[in-house]
């Protein structure tokens, strides 16, 4: 599915111009797994004297977390600030399996391996998929707690300065090549817990703090359109769990959202069974409630342990880089529309952005500009935007009404779309197609909408 999209689709984004830098021939390593950087000097660019580059990554979570240990490993004095140093961000805690090698995650925080999942459709049909799965490969869940607690502790490893503060505001740099200065309540053992306003002078900004993000609002980036997602943690008895051992569903149904799906994920002791909606926020409990009404026999006696609720980016803010700060993960509005996927391209973005600072400053040693940064925002549009797009489009078609939904479930019995669908989450690269298979999918798919739009028709004559 992704790959006849793909092909169809034109207007990728050119690279911006201003970009002042040449490229020096010395190629650094920057991490034990021998990845290497190419170092460009801005030409204007001035030597920072008798100190490294300070760079400031405001939010502790996946994005933050990745950002403060490239930088810090680039030879970047890094502050990592974070409001909650147990914050359990809401999340399903879905992540694909690149993720766990790129970003060289422990087995231990992965709580269930995921092989099997279930799409279940508005009239609870349910078509397995997972079925092209090789023995390797599988869904990682993760409960947030842990996976940020330990992206946060690999960063101060590495050498960054983690803060447990609140970032509250900055002030703008007085002239070119001039500091930020934060203003942040630090909570710490000299501060008893109260809170102490203090204040942080750095080079530069990376704002990870989430989809509320104060470092958006200082750089005026703009209001993006969001989801609103609940989720409740659910303990259920351990016969119970064994079924959702490494099982995953997905329910798509005007009950359980209006534009999104409902999910049941499983994790050490519990399962997560949440849902989102963009279009009918005021609804939301109405739609979890019948989210955990369909999956009902199976969790039936379940103790809700959390009840957690958060907005979801539903596209890129209007702005994401301003001089010296740049936006990573939800601060920018990374998540994609069908899946509501966001942890990776958190972690990925935060990663990126770092090492165009780390790049640009030729590791700490130099003063970057506003073209080192946007080198991020260039890598990344070129790399994802693709990505988004096909999922905005699947989104718009597949989730608009129940037939149209029912068609969709009736697409994932097909074993080619289960493969083309898994190797694009599984690895973020969009699979290359078979041509005589992409024809027949895309036979099946006018086919399924033919009919989903005749039913749909039927029915509206039903409620005539
Ligand atoms: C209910 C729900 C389910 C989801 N399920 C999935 C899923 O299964 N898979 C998936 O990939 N994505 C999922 N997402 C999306 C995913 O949670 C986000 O995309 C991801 O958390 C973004 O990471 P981040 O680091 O950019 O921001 P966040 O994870 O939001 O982290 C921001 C951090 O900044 C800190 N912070 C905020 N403000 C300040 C401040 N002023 N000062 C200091 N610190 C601050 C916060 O405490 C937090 O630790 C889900 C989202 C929701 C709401």
């Amino acid at each position: 599915m992704a790959s006849i999209a793909l092909k169809t689709f034109t207007g990728l984004r050119q690279s911006s111009p201003g970009n002042n830098s040449i490229t020096l021939s010395k190629s650094l390593p920057l991490t034990q797994t021998h990845r290497r950087l190419r170092i460009n000097a801005s030409k204007s660019s001035p030597r920072v004297n008798g100190r490294n580059l300070r760079v400031a990554v405001v939010g502790g979570g996946p994005a933050g977390g990745a950002a403060a240990e490239t930088l810090a490993k680039g030879g970047i004095e890094t502050f990592l600030i974070e409001r909650k140093m147990d914050n359990c961000k809401p999340c399903g805690g879905a992540i694909p399996l690149c993720m766990v090698g790129e970003f060289d995650l422990p087995l231990d925080i992965i709580d269930r391996k995921v092989t099997k999942m279930k799409m279940i459709s508005p009239s609870n049909v349910a078509v397995d998929i997972g079925q092209t799965l090789k023995p390797h490969e599988y869904i990682g869940m993760v409960r947030r707690e842990v996976l940020d607690a330990y992206l946060r502790d690999r960063a101060a490893e590495a050498g960054a300065s983690v803060l447990n503060g609140l970032f509250l505001k900055m002030d703008m740099p007085k002239a070119p090549n001039a500091p930020y200065v934060l203003h942040y309540t630090a909570y710490d053992s000299k501060t008893n817990g109260a809170g102490e306003k203090r204040t942080l002078e750095v080079d530069a900004v990376i704002g990870a703090d989430g989809a509320n993000s104060r470092v958006a609002k200082s750089i005026n980036a703009g209001e993006y359109e969001y989801a609103i997602a609940f989720q409740e943690r659910i303990r259920i008895s351990d016969d119970k769990m064994k079924y959702y051992e490494n099982l995953a569903e997905m329910y798509v149904g005007d009950d359980v959202s209006p534009d999104f799906y409902g999910w049941v994920f499983p994790k050490c002791d519990h399962v997560a069974v949440g849902t989102g909606t963009v279009t009918h926020k005021a609804d939301i409990k109405k739609f979890q409630l019948a989210t955990r009404l369909r999956a009902d026999s199976k969790i039936t006696g379940g103790k809700i342990i959390r009840v957690e609720a958060h907005p979801i980016p539903e596209h890129p803010r209007p702005r994401r880089l301003q001089d010296r700060v740049a936006l990573v993960g939800d601060a920018a509005g990374y998540v994609t529309k069908c899946s509501g996927e966001g942890i990776y391209f958190a972690a990925k973005s935060g990663r990126m952005c770092a090492e165009a600072i780390v790049e640009g400053s030729e590791m700490g040693k130099r003063m970057v500009d506003e073209s080192d940064l946007r080198k991020y925002l260039e890598k990344w549009d070129k790399t994802y935007w693709p990505t988004y797009k096909v999922l905005d489009i699947l989104q718009k078609v597949f989730y608009r009404s129940n037939p149209a939904r029912e068609a969709f479930v009736e697409m994932c019995a097909d074993e080619y779309v289960q493969k083309m669908t898994f190797d694009s989450y599984l690895y973020k690269k969009v699979a290359p197609g078979n041509p005589i298979e992409d024809l027949k999918l895309a036979v099946n798919t006018v086919g399924s909408l033919v009919r989903a739009n005749a039913l749909r028709r039927e029915m509206d004559k039903l409620s005539v």
